[in-house]
């Protein structure tokens, strides 16, 4: 019998190591990693320069509160600045607690201008996070069942759909901002049109309302730029991030500019582990190795050789209904639930993933060789071949 919770059904496989794009299970099998522990590991496993920085900051200081000045969040607040355009930076340990401070960022904005019970347009198909205001922002029934009553102030709209989102404004006169994750990952690599996100920021910009976009996922590089919003060539008013900002060290960030930037004063929010030195100095020598090795560029380049890969070999194969995807967040939509991919995938020794039922999901290191990204399409070509 198991000690935990289970949260996460039957775990069938066990990971003992890492190196670069491979890890190993217990019996000594290697794998392509090509999902990186969820859009996590962009810089692989045990890379040396993160290896350096967190055990020598664990050797030195691993804590304190943030009673004090901890020049290590400093630092990475500036270097996230830099690459967003934002203004300011709070830190969190985890995705969801950086979408729990935008929704209060959006919620005491309106409050102090004078907007009765706020409101947050969210997205169908959308995955914000598992704590009580993230899953109730959540557009999957699956994760709020159970869990009633929901936290109030969503209203919810299609994905992708501008005049969706219009009427919404039009119909509530309490909408003080916009979630959105800029290419949906949960919710089965949905990319949205090119300029959803310009047609977003020219509504908020109209009615005075805080686009706030979710890169939880689609940060820290996946999606061949640092942050996906920076394809559109616009600035959000708050920027959530997580998952690869420290390659495996939990932490998140909420990114804010101009007036969202300010609303946030003394007692409003905080946390005790957030932004500590030892997760900092993981997300300084993140940014850093991203910027020494230009691996955004790789990312591009990546994406773009495994998603046409993909489409030589698959797109007249009848089980596919799409191909799609950005930089290194690539689904594979088929006919049907193909849930048992996952398996056939470890026998071949890749690890995938598979989402919204149907989707095979693939986010792998930003550092695979061209060969082992060739080796990852075939494989996976096989298996839908073979489906
Ligand atoms: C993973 C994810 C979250 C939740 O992050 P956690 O760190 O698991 O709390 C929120 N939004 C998006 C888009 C995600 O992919």
């Amino acid at each position: 019998m198991s000690s935990l919770m289970n949260t996460y059904g039957a775990r069938t496989l066990t990971l003992t190591k890492g190196a670069g794009s491979r890890v190993w299970d217990d019996q000594g099998n290697s794998y392509i990693d090509a999902i990186a522990g969820i859009a996590v590991c962009g810089l692989g496993h045990s890379h040396p320069a993160l290896t350096k920085a967190i055990s020598e900051q664990a050797a030195t200081l691993l804590h304190v509160s943030n009673l004090y000045n901890i020049p290590q969040q400093q630092r990475l607040g500036d270097l996230l600045i830099q690459v967003s355009g934002m203004d300011k930076v709070f830190f969190s340990n985890s995705g969801a607690e950086a979408n729990e401070a935008a929704i209060k960022i959006a919620r005491k904005y309106g409050n102090e201008k004078g907007v009765k019970n706020p409101a947050v347009i969210v997205m169908a198909n959308s995955f914000h996070g598992r704590t009580l205001a993230t899953l109730s922002a959540t557009g999957n029934v699956k994760v709020q069942i159970g869990f009633e009553p929901l936290v109030e102030g969503f209203i919810r709209v299609p994905y992708d759909d501008v005049a969706a989102v219009k009427a919404a404004i039009a119909e509530h006169k309490n909408i003080v901002a916009i979630l959105v994750e800029p290419v949906q990952g949960e919710g089965g690599v949905r990319v949205p049109a090119a300029d959803y996100l310009n047609h977003l920021r020219n509504l908020c910009d109209e009615h005075d309302l805080l686009l706030m976009t979710d890169e939880i996922q689609t940060g820290n590089g996946r999606t061949g730029t640092f942050f996906a919003y920076q394809h559109n060539g616009i600035l959000p008013d708050v920027v959530t991030t997580a998952k690869g900002l420290g390659n495996g060290m939990p932490i998140g960030a909420c990114l804010a500019r101009g007036k969202a930037a300010e609303v946030f004063q003394p007692g409003n929010h905080g946390t005790t582990f957030g932004g500590n030195p030892l997760a900092c100095s993981a997300g300084i020598a993140v940014i850093e190795t991203l910027q020494a090795d230009k691996l955004i560029d790789r990312v591009t380049v990546l994406g773009n050789r495994i998603l046409n890969g993909f489409k030589e070999a698959l797109s007249h194969n009848t089980k596919v209904v799409d191909i799609r995807g950005k930089g290194l967040m690539i689904g594979i939509e088929l006919n049907a639930p193909c849930a048992e991919l996952v398996q056939k995938g470890r026998d071949l020794g890749i690890l995938i993933n598979v989402t919204a039922m149907n989707t095979i999901r693939l986010l792998p290191t930003f550092i695979l060789s061209d060969a082992e990204a060739d080796e990852l399409v075939s494989k996976v070509v096989q298996l839908v071949t073979e489906f």
